[in-house]
């Protein structure tokens, strides 16, 4: 049984996922604390053509072409970096469990 870190108790906790799921609408509305962290907006298309573009500039023998490789390569990489940890905050949230008495989320 997960112990609540606030009332030390654990006989009323419950996984974070399973109570989300039975709340209305409005009950979600009242608890913005307790949603699930929002999905990262994947867009990749624009710094894979930049990348592209970049690619084919330094074909060309384009100086711009090198700008184009950094700056794509770099958003790709940040791109990649936010992604796992929208990922890391989503499995976080689906091991939080609620203490039902004090209304208390929490990692076990
Ligand atoms: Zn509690």
């Amino acid at each position: 049984m997960r112990v609540c870190p606030v009332c030390h108790r654990g006989d009323r906790t419950t996984r974070l996922g399973a109570h989300w799921r039975t709340l209305s609408p409005q009950a979600r509305a009242e608890a913005p604390h307790l949603a699930p962290p929002a999905l990262e907006d994947e867009r990749w298309a624009a710094p894979l053509g930049l990348l592209t573009l970049g690619c084919a500039l330094v074909v060309s023998d384009a100086w711009l072409g090198f700008v184009g490789l950094a700056g794509g390569g770099f958003w790709l990489v940040s791109l990649r970096d936010k992604v796992a940890q929208a990922a890391s905050r989503r499995a976080d949230w689906h091991r939080k469990r609620l203490c039902r008495r004090c209304h208390h989320a929490f990692l076990p």
